[in-house]
């Protein structure tokens, strides 16, 4: 295969909201500028969704100046902006360094839920998913992080808010903690978007260690855990990193999760046809889960064209759902959105690869 060679440009300066709040303050007196300034200047980007520092326009021009000469606002390329039927909005954006990642706007009656990637492809080689099918690139920055939400947060209407956040686009949330963490912090804070960590899930493919480094952010984060098997000789193939991890040790990490958290745990099973969606499974999966307090949530296969897998019928999904109710485990199966724009997260990026 030959490989494409990525278009480079030079690195954007860095992108204002990566610095915290408390950096922040501390730019504005090094530049000569009261302090308060920065609350204000976090206002206008995270409340009042402006796109260029010169629409600040309560701030002194010499500071608006100053800004723009150091950092910049929302360096991505837009590649692909596509809108489904149900008003799914799906970014695919092209960083400096060429490389492309996804993020998706869904919209329910009372909820604006954003979805966002945290690394460029994926490590952990699930072989159900199109985000690790090309690797790992890279880690994302807490800038590029950020960029995501703030984007996908200017494509509401004036009214609308972005009322959740998913971390559950391209790549492993939890092998990108160190910039992961201080982007939700700007995101849950009072002068950020002020979005309660009640309403921010990560799901994770199950790192027990960074579980547990998770539960210590002291944030009430929901933790969403990638099982998608009722026993390890079923993860293992499904879930290649398994192998070295296991089951018992992910499902310890996740008790103490909710032990330090309070939060209850979900556990997220992509129902693969003839694979991992035999009532037998759901019978064992059961078992595992009964003297937890977990919720399951169902996801329905994405089609992925390379990959063999399909989804079941839907009696056979609801067979699968009644069982794990008759062990009085809570089961969702989880709404399909944005189908027509292949909302699936990693899809557009490996089409855009492969251009
Ligand atoms: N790395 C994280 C985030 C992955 S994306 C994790 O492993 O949890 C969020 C969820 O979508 C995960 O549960 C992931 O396993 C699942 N997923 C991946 N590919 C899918 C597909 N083709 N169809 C349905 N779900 C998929």
């Amino acid at each position: 295969m030959t490989e494409l060679v990525p278009l480079m440009t030079a690195a954007p300066k860095p992108r204002l909201y990566e610095l915290d709040s408390q950096q922040l303050a501390t730019w504005c007196e090094a530049h000569g500028f009261p302090k308060y300034r920065a609350e204000q200047i976090r206002r206008w980007i995270f409340g009042r969704r402006v796109n260029d520092f010169n629409d600040m326009h309560d701030l002194p021009a010499a500071l608006r100046k100053a800004m723009t000469d150091e950092f910049s606002l929302f360096p991505a390329t837009v590649d692909k902006h596509l809108v489904g039927k149900d008003r799914t909005e799906k970014l695919l954006l092209q960083l400096h360094d060429g490389q492309f990642i996804e993020c998706v706007l869904m919209r329910e009656t009372d909820r604006r839920t954003v979805c966002i990637s945290t690394q460029v492809g994926c490590a952990m080689g699930c072989v159900f998913c199109a985000s690790g099918m090309l690797g790992l690139k890279r880690n994302l920055s807490t800038g590029e992080i950020l960029e995501q939400v703030l984007l996908l947060d200017r494509l509401l209407a004036k009214g609308e808010q972005i009322t959740n956040l998913v971390v559950m686009g391209i790549g492993e949330p939890l092998a990108n903690l160190k910039a992961l963490i201080p982007a939700l912090e700007s995101l849950n804070e009072k002068g950020g978007l002020g979005l309660g960590a009640r309403r921010i899930t990560i799901s994770t493919v199950g790192l027990p260690d960074k579980i547990r480094e998770l539960a210590k952010s002291g944030k009430q984060y929901n933790l969403a855990v990638s099982l998608h098997a009722p026993n390890d000789v079923i993860r293992d193939k499904l879930v290649p990193v398994n192998d070295k991890i296991g089951m018992a040790a992910i499902l310890r990490a996740a008790d103490d999760y909710f032990e330090i958290t309070g939060r209850r745990v979900t556990y997220e099973y992509v129902l693969l046809s003839g694979v991992n969606d035999d009532p037998q499974h759901a019978r064992m999966l059961a078992k595992e889960l009964q003297t937890r307090i977990a919720h399951v949530n169902l996801i329905p296969m994405n089609g992925v064209t390379e990959l063999p897998f399909v989804e079941p019928s839907d009696p056979r999904t609801h067979e699968f759902v009644a069982v794990l109710e008759s062990f009085g485990i809570p089961a969702t199966v989880r709404k399909r959105k944005g189908a027509d724009i292949d909302a699936a997260c990693g899809q557009l990026r490996l089409m855009a690869e492969s251009k």
